[in-house]
């Protein structure tokens, strides 16, 4: 277990051309104000209409590279964001996803060309965010292959390894002042509210100093394999976040509010 204090990752999901123009700006002039080094979940060939909420940003491109450049992290987010697969993921949050239960030949295509797109416009994707945190044992060796080594997503309260990957775990979906550990607090501009973001500012107002980037997370903590009691208590924390919607039919998890999925 890391030592004290926490330190914090901040996630941006479903960012692609047609993301809320006003709402991602926001991010960014937060990015910018406290000189953030966050992850950036691209969705490389956008085909949900969720997630075209503006028309297209000429501009997009050029501002993830910038981005990058400042020290962003960019992650690969799935490929069309489109979610219809009904296989189990490793991270047991949705019973529908892009990506778990999908062949392997497929995925390993999809990724090859979600990566190609990315690349093609001069970013350095390194990271996997599944969409609704649906993946598995074929995606991680798809992703391996691809020479993609780390996963953004998990329950466990520093990084570590698993299926011969390294996983920064994701927990958290808005701000919360902890203790010690490595917490993502992963964010979408499509779906932010005003006091969502009020409340980021916030607490990055009183915190920024303990956001830290991919590099140095991976490269501080060390990833090792979790040990037994730290499996249970992230297997714990993922049933307490799947518990606290029992009120509505399991399968609807996927159609829940963006703020819980991915
Ligand atoms: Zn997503």
């Amino acid at each position: 277990m890391p030592r004290e204090p926490a330190q914090y990752l901040l996630r941006l999901d479903d960012l692609c051309p047609t993301v809320s123009a006003e709402r991602w700006k926001r991010f960014q002039s937060l990015i910018e104000e406290f000189h953030l080094q966050p992850i950036l979940a691209v969705v490389p060939d956008n085909r949900d209409h969720e997630l075209q909420v503006s028309p297209p940003d000429p501009a997009f491109w050029d501002r993830l590279r910038a981005l990058e450049s400042a020290g962003a992290s960019v992650a690969l987010h799935g490929y069309r964001h489109l979610c219809t697969s009904r296989g189990r993921s490793l991270v047991d949050l949705h019973r529908v996803t892009e990506f778990a239960g999908v062949s392997a030949a497929t995925q390993r295509a999809w990724i090859a060309k979600g990566l190609r797109i990315l690349r093609d416009h001069g970013l350095h994707p390194k990271i996997w965010v599944a969409p609704r945190h649906g993946f598995d044992a074929q995606t991680i060796r798809a992703l391996l292959e691809e020479g993609i080594a780390i996963v953004s997503d998990g329950f466990a309260r520093r990084p570590f390894l698993r299926g011969g990957i390294t996983w920064i775990p994701q927990q958290l979906w808005g701000p919360v002042e902890k203790d010690r550990g490595l917490w993502t607090i992963c964010v979408h501009p499509n779906t932010a509210s005003d006091a969502e973001i009020e409340a980021l500012r916030n607490f990055l107002a009183a915190h920024a100093a303990r956001f830290t980037s991919v590099d140095r997370a991976v490269a501080d903590l060390q990833p090792a394999t979790l040990t037994l009691v730290e499996r249970i208590q992230a297997e714990c924390a993922l049933r307490r976040l799947t518990l606290s919607h029992s009120l509505r039919p399991i399968r609807r998890l996927g159609s829940l509010r963006k703020s819980k999925s991915a």
